[in-house]
């Protein structure tokens, strides 16, 4: 009833509007041209957005996005909700209760980034770092340059330790640039992808403790593959991405921090240079800072946040300790698999071996980025070459969790025919 009265007081109004509002003259240059076209648009539709989507399929062994699990997909693609509805808030705090697990923390100042794996890395740096302060970064891959970058870029005092790519830093050199530096932040990667190095972490958290200096590690490439305890090991920050081996689609990017990152971060004398990425803010959108409610900062992405949380779940289900055997043990099947076939692996030693990335020495003679294209062409697989420093030297396939099977290893099997 009520209903019915509200739309007939509707249809009065639009009575009332269409009698009472008079219709604007049309400018002159404009009549001419509708009559010639109908239309006020002078860009037309472009054809490619009258024919449907398409999307290959692909095995996906480069470098992440990895293939998703069905289970994943389809929750991505569940009906949409507000990014601010109390069914939103549940599962944002299941998430970042399946990133505490996956990051073995329990740090309170635990979030998913908006973002892929360079938002958490320059929310990390953006966060903790102020201008001026001195920053120490160790470089043997892309990683270590991109984050000296990103640092950079923000007037930050940078200093780089750098190895060729896959080059293992000792606790030694890394005490020795602590003490000389006396950087605020010092950044390793765990899973150097470009060059399919984990690096060693243990004692290093305690070496910064020790010089005053907030330990970042990157493990975009290595978490789930390769063990990592964030609290054990004096982790400060540590961040990775939705699509390597958590197997989600990309856009969303796991960050905890602890009660020392958040003193530094929170006690700063200037604001963080990025409103987006700014903790303050985030803090409050996934409810870590103890306010009673939730303001409006960003439009998280629903759907990414969906599948995060699938994800995580599956990861939850399965337990860490089988994901990362699995990984390592698929990777033992590869490594023979391409050692018996004449491949050198570029990684010598198997205990620095990132069981989720896999780099190939390039043959003598072999030019890498006709390979690939080969590859592609004609078994519809995506692998890449190295990234930064290691470009040319290598070939990476990766393997991500879903795509880390048996099966795989035999699928590749066919590239030797
Ligand atoms: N760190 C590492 C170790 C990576 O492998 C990648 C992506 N390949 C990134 C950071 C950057 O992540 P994204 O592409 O999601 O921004």
């Amino acid at each position: 009833m009520m209903q019915r009265t509200l739309f007939r007081r509707g249809a009065l109004l639009a009575q009332k509007a269409a009698v009472e509002v008079p219709l604007l003259p049309m400018s002159a240059p404009l009549q001419p041209r509708l009559d010639r076209a109908m239309s006020s648009v002078t860009i037309p539709p472009p054809e490619c957005m009258l024919r449907p989507l398409e999307v290959p399929f692909r095995y996906l062994f480069g470098p992440g996005p990895s293939n998703v699990p069905p289970r994943v997909l389809a929750a991505g693609g569940r009906g949409i909700i507000g990014h601010m509805h109390p069914e939103m808030y549940e599962i944002m705090n299941d998430i970042k209760k399946g990133i505490q697990y996956a990051f073995q923390t329990q740090n309170n100042m635990t979030i998913a980034m908006s973002g892929s794996g360079h938002a958490a890395m320059e929310c990390a740096v953006f966060n903790t770092v102020e201008p001026g302060e001195s920053v120490l970064v160790a470089v043997n891959g892309i990683w270590g340059e991109r984050v000296a970058e990103i640092a950079e870029r923000m007037g930050a005092n940078v200093h780089i330790m750098v190895k060729a790519p896959g080059g293992v830093f000792s606790n030694e050199e890394i005490e020795k640039a602590l003490a000389k530096h006396k950087p605020v932040l010092f950044f390793l990667t765990h899973g150097e992808s470009s060059a399919g190095l984990a690096h060693p972490v243990d004692g290093i958290g305690d070496l910064c403790r020790k010089h005053n200096t907030l330990f970042l590690v990157d493990a975009v490439a290595s978490l789930g593959a390769s063990p990592i305890f964030m609290d054990q090991q004096n982790i400060d920050i540590l961040y990775t991405g939705s699509q390597k081996a958590l197997n989600a689609p990309p856009g969303t990017a796991p960050i905890s921090f602890n009660e020392r990152a958040c003193q530094k971060m929170f006690n700063r004398k200037t604001k963080p240079v990025s409103y987006l990425f700014d903790m303050a803010h985030l803090s409050n959108y996934w409810g870590n800072d103890g306010q009673p409610a939730r303001l409006y900062h960003h439009t998280g992405p629903v759907l990414g946040f969906f599948s995060l949380r699938e994800s995580l779940a599956i990861f939850a289900e399965k337990g860490l300790e089988e994901s990362w055997r699995h990984h390592r043990e698929v990777a033992g099947y590869l490594w023979k698999g391409l050692e018996d076939m004449g491949l050198k692996l570029f990684i010598q030693n198997k205990d620095l071996r990132l069981p989720s990335v896999t780099t190939i020495a390039i043959p003598e003679g072999y030019n890498w980025r006709e390979m690939l294209q080969y590859i592609m062409k004609h078994h519809n697989m995506e692998m890449t070459g190295g990234l930064g420093p290691s470009t040319g030297m290598v070939k990476q396939i990766e393997w991500l969790d879903y795509q880390c099977r048996e099966e795989s290893t035999l699928l590749l099997s066919r590239l030797s025919h």
